[in-house]
């Protein structure tokens, strides 16, 4: 029996059933490529979902975890650590943000990011007890706790998970009248993804970011970014909202590519005003801020930073668009993306993105359809045009022959 079909059925018998993963068994990274248990290689074009923007086991990270590693990992936030303020200045500075404070997960960060606006609208806003109101995007994607479920448009994402959190107004995506019309004395937020992620590569119309800030700054409410996907260079730029001009949010949550795939870490960052709210004692995590976290998070950013995988994301996503835009195929509805997110929808009569996936995969390629008829290409960001022009002889053949 192959070693992979062993651990699948170990997976099943022990494994809880959340996930629908390919039957593939990565084992190895290096770059842009994994190997699988049985050495077959491919190209990684889900980088786990924008977290290892930096390339699998990207070198440089890694001899920064291992110091760390040998040196102190957990200290608690019961006493300061010696890492922790260096991760702080770096991320501020570079986000141009007051001030931050770090989570693990992305989830944990937007949660964060929820409690920060509450507060802010209660003690600084003066709105009454318990009414705040925030408002959110349709057809979002801002992680799995119950209360960010609760904003959630995805039916199976809260169906049986009951009661959920109140307090939450749907706007539909980059409608900005949509946005004035929704804010009430009590709204004391707008939060969104500048680009849907999850929500299918989404891309709002243009000016979008900077006419919600302004409708946010004109009604005293707080204008916040969830860049957890989106930030940290997968977009082209380092942030998504800097592809509009002027745009400043009171609040960024990151997250995903902060770890360079080695270790969750996350972060709120906000003006001073809002990060001010926390006292000690109101919001905290064990693992968070912690000195492990901290040394691969700068590094991970230094490796964005040197690296200018910006520029390279930029480069390579626009000469990847207009080769996947050359495609010739009844099934291909629209090509989109900034950078190197890109989707791919299908059109009806395709039956679905999950048998591409599973086509791409044959050919070395390993992608993940985001809702039934899109399928993303987002590989590590230190993708080259060699590496581009091989994945693409492949996925053009897939839609010829499928
Ligand atoms: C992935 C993601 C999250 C959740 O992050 P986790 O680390 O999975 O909790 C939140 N927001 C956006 C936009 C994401 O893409």
């Amino acid at each position: 029996m192959k070693k992979s079909n062993k651990l699948f059925e170990m997976e099943k018998k022990y494994g809880a059933n959340n996930y629908h993963p390919l039957d593939v068994c990565l084992a190895k990274g290096k770059g842009i490529w994994v190997w699988d248990t049985e050495g077959k290689k491919y190209l990684d074009f889900l980088s786990s979902y924008s977290a290892v923007n930096q390339g699998h086991c990207n070198p440089k990270i890694a001899q920064a975890a291992i110091k760390q590693m040998k040196k102190l990992t957990l200290t608690s936030r019961a006493f300061h650590n010696d890492q922790l303020p260096l991760f702080y200045e770096k991320l501020c500075k570079l986000a141009k943000m007051d001030k931050m404070l770090p989570m693990n997960s992305g989830a944990e960060a937007v949660e964060t990011a929820l409690k920060a606006i509450r507060k802010w609208g209660y003690t600084v806003k003066g709105v009454e007890k318990d009414k705040a109101e925030i408002i959110v995007s349709k057809n979002n994607f801002h992680g799995r706790t119950i209360t960010i479920i609760s904003f959630s448009s995805e039916f199976q994402y809260k169906d049986g998970f009951g009661p959920l959190t109140q307090g939450f107004v749907e706007i539909p995506f980059g409608d900005t009248d949509a946005l004035e019309k929704a804010i009430t004395p009590n709204t004391v937020a707008f939060l969104t993804e500048p680009i849907q992620g999850e929500g299918g590569i989404i891309i709002p119309p243009d000016g979008f970011l900077k006419r919600a800030q302004e409708i946010c700054r004109k009604n005293n409410i707080l204008f916040v970014l969830d860049e957890i996907q989106t930030g940290l260079c997968r977009t082209g730029k380092l942030f998504a909202h800097l592809w509009e001009e002027g745009v400043k949010p009171d609040g960024l949550i990151l997250g995903k590519a902060l770890s360079g795939g080695y270790y969750p870490v996350s972060a709120f960052l906000a003006k001073k005003e809002v990060m001010d709210v926390f006292k000690p004692g109101d919001h905290g995590s064990t693992f968070g801020g912690n000195p492990l976290a901290s040394a691969i998070a700068v590094a991970s950013l230094d490796v964005l930073i040197k690296e200018k995988l910006d520029k390279n994301s930029l480069k390579m996503g626009n000469y990847f668009m207009k080769l996947l835009k050359s495609i010739k195929s009844d099934y291909i509805k629209e090509v989109r993306g900034r950078g190197l997110l890109i989707g791919v929808e299908l059109n009806e009569n395709a039956g679905g993105a999950r048998r591409f996936c599973e086509a791409l995969m044959k050919e070395g390629l390993l992608c993940k359809e985001t809702h039934e008829n899109i399928i993303r290409f987002a590989p590590p960001l230190v993708i080259t045009k060699k590496d581009i022009d091989w994945a693409f002889k492949r996925i053009e053949k897939v839609f010829k022959t499928i």
